[in-house]
Formats: C-alpha cells, sequence, structure tokens
C-alpha cells in the first residue's frame, strides 16, 4: 500500500502530538512492507510568523497532491487580537474548504478503563461505540441570506440543503453502517423543520440502496436525551452540521477525555484527519499531552485512506491495552499516581507503538 501523506503539525501541542501518530505509522508501515512517505508543511501560528499568512500556498499545494492530510492543531493566543481569517484558524478553515471534505467522521467511545473520567455512570456508558458522520459543508453554517442588521435589531440565518447534499452523506453513513453492526440513526428535527423534511426523505430514499442496514429517525432534542441514557444502543449516526456540531461535542463527555479523541474529514478530494483538541498552549512544549487522540486519529488515516482495517484495529486496540496496562498520560491519571503509571507524551506514544509492534508481528 502506498500513501503520500502529508503532516501540517501546527502549533502549541500540535508538533508533540502529531510525532507520535507519525512514528505509529512508520512501525505500521515497516511491520507490513507498506510505502507510506511523509510531507512537512507549516500551518497556523507558525506560518504566520514564518510566511505571514496562515495558509502557505505551498502548504494548499502540497495538501492537494497527498492521499491524506494528518493536522496537529492550530492557535496561540498571541494571534487572539487578529481578524478571524488571518488567525491560525483561519488557515485550518481555508484547508477544510479547499480539500471539500463533507463527511464529518467523529467516533465515540468508551474505554472501560475510563469510565470513571466521564461523569456519566459506568453501566450507561460502558461499551459504548458509536460513529458520527455530521455534514459539514452546508446547513446555517453556510446557507445564505445571512446577516446581522443592526439598524433594524434583527439577524437571520438560513438552514438551507438540496436533495444530493444529503444523500451525498448519507450514502457514505449508510456504507459505514454496512461495515459495521448496520445499524443507521438519521437525527433531524422534522416535526418543525422543512428543511429536516427533505433531509428525511432524501435519507429514506438512499436508504433504499442498503437494506441490509436498519435506518431510525430520532428528533434532535430527544437524540440529546438518548445518547445520555443510552449510548449503547446506536452504531452510526448521521446528522447535519448545526445538530452534529452539538451532538459530538456532547458525547465527548462519554469517551471522557478531549485528549482521547479522534476525526477524520472525508468525501471531498483529499481526505483530512485531525484529534479533536486544540493546540492546548498551558501545556505546550512540557511534554504533557496526551498523544493517543492524534494516535486514533492515525488508525483512521489507516482504515479511510489506507483501507488496512486490521492495522487500524491493531493500533486501536493497542490504545486499550496500554491503558489497561495502567498506563496514562497525567490527564487521564488526573494525579493518581498510586494506581497509575503516569507517562509523558513520548512515553506513551513508544508504548503504544511497542504494542502495536508486538500485536503486528504475532497477527
Ligand atoms: P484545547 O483543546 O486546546 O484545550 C482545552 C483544554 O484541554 C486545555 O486545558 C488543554 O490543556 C486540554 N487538552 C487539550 N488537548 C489535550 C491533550 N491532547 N492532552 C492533554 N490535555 C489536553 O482548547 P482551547 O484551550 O479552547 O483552545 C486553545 C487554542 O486551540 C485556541 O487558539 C483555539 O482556537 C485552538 N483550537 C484549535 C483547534 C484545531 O486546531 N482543530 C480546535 C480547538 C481549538
Amino acid at each position: 500500500m502506498k500513501l503520500k501523506i502529508l503532516i501540517t503539525a501546527g502549533d502549541g501541542i500540535g508538533p508533540e502530538v502529531t510525532n507520535e501518530a507519525v512514528a505509529v505509522l512508520k512501525e505500521v508501515a515497516a511491520i507490513g512492507g507498506h510505502d507510506f512517505t511523509f510531507t512537512e508543511k507549516r500551518i497556523g501560528g507558525v506560518a504566520i510568523v514564518k510566511d505571514g499568512t496562515p495558509l502557505p500556498a505551498d502548504t494548499l499545494e502540497a495538501a492537494l497532491a497527498s492521499d491524506a492530510v494528518l493536522l496537529g492543531a492550530v492557535g496561540g493566543n498571541e494571534f487572539n487580537s487578529m481578524p478571524p481569517d488571518k488567525r491560525p484558524e483561519g488557515g485550518l478553515l481555508q484547508l477544510r474548504s479547499a480539500l471539500g471534505g463533507y463527511a464529518n467522521l467523529r467516533p465515540c467511545f468508551s474505554f472501560k478503563e475510563l469510565t470513571v473520567n466521564s461523569p456519566l455512570r459506568p453501566e450507561i456508558i460502558e461499551g459504548t461505540d458509536i460513529m458520527f458522520v455530521r455534514e459539514l459543508l452546508g446547513g446555517a453554517y453556510f446557507g445564505k441570506p445571512r446577516e446581522w442588521n443592526k439598524a433594524e435589531n434583527r439577524a437571520y440565518n438560513t438552514m438551507v440543503y438540496t436533495r444530493d447534499e444529503v444523500a451525498r452523506v448519507a450514502r457514505i453513513a449508510f456504507q459505514l453502517a454496512q461495515k459495521r453492526r448496520k445499524k443507521l440513526c438519521s437525527v433531524d428535527k422534522a416535526n418543525v423543520l422543512e428543511v429536516s423534511q427533505l433531509w428525511r426523505a432524501a435519507v429514506v430514499e438512499v436508504g433504499a440502496e442498503f437494506p441490509d442496514v436498519e435506518l431510525e429517525h430520532q428528533y434532535i432534542d430527544a437524540m440529546a436525551m438518548h445518547i445520555m441514557n443510552r449510548p449503547r444502543d446506536f452504531d452510526v449516526v448521521v446528522t447535519e452540521n448545526l445538530f452534529g456540531d452539538i451532538l459530538t461535542d456532547e458525547s465527548g463527555v462519554i469517551t471522557g477525555s478531549l485528549g482521547l479523541l479522534p476525526s477524520a474529514t472525508i468525501g471531498g478530494k483529499v481526505n483530512l484527519y485531525e484529534p479533536v483538541h486544540g493546540s492546548a498552549p498551558d501545556i505546550a512544549g512540557k511534554s504533557l499531552a496526551n498523544p493517543l487522540g492524534a494516535i486514533l486519529t492515525a488508525a483512521l488515516i489507516l482504515r479511510h485512506s489506507g483501507g488496512l482495517e486490521a492495522e487500524a484495529s491493531a493500533v486501536e486496540a493497542s490504545v486499550r491495552k496500554v491503558l489497561e496496562q495502567g498506563f496514562r498520560t497525567a490527564d487521564l491519571a488526573r494525579g493518581n499516581t498510586r494506581d497509575f503509571t503516569v507517562l509523558n507524551t513520548q512515553q506513551m506514544g513508544a508504548k503504544v507503538c511497542e504494542t502495536v509492534k508486538t500485536m503486528l508481528v504475532n497477527a
């Protein structure tokens, strides 16, 4: 398997966690004889300082010439007073829109060993394994007209979808469900919103192509409760941009730490992979960052850009194993050094690498 991967490590803890993710990818490539090439380019604050723009032209060019882009994180307090499009986050938004991915995949899972880190009760969250598919390019975030008319003290946005925009993201969700537990839940507000009625009709229409997948519909308000009360009942969940933004963050509490959450954005010219967390300036450069979210993001590259399901599963199983063995980064240990071995960023990365190697060599 050949993969050209662009690394845009970015700011703060971005480079620290990305290094560990790349090390895992290199280990997988070495064991399986895969040809992964890595190119590094600047994005975000580091690019503003060196190149005068958060997304330099050569970064964008390299991204478009890659099979996958792995992003660390962008942002820093020193850039907070700049206008939005000139800030580090502006570079990421430009990159996302140039790559054109419309399906944002956010896995939500519970690690048995970490249930104590979640505010929800262990018997509710244990065994949770949901794949959220959030539509990323449509809905109220992009719809026009939009305006805050200050003279009239009136503001409005437009939540708009076409049938085709819904159908393409629904198709990705059905395909993912086929490879998992064959259940898809579509979330909308069809009892009130016309745009949701179109959403539901398009999902049902696409569903006819996937008779092996069981389709259910939930209203967003009810779903916000179901996710907290019975998260194990859901397999793949597909929803529009705004509802997905809220539901995926809400579900993050099931996993219990921001440092553990991966994401992938697929369907466009080039897939973009990024851990969910930001640049964490408060802990940057101290080797305190949890690299597991970035490493689980690398697993998504293996699965969705490399088609390497066994290798992706081995990386995920290795993360689970390391946690089972009592290894924790500081954010996960929360000061409990009696029950856990607390590792820094590099030690945790090395521990996962070593476990991946053992798992794949003995497979
Ligand atoms: P953040 O995710 O960077 O940090 C929130 C809290 O979680 C902090 O206390 C941080 O130390 C902790 N944390 C985050 N990731 C961690 C990890 N891997 N290991 C251990 N602890 C971790 O969010 P924030 O503080 O709101 O934002 C900081 C900067 O990051 C801002 O400039 C923001 O705009 C940017 N940001 C970027 C992205 C991105 O690049 N995709 C996403 C969110 C925020």
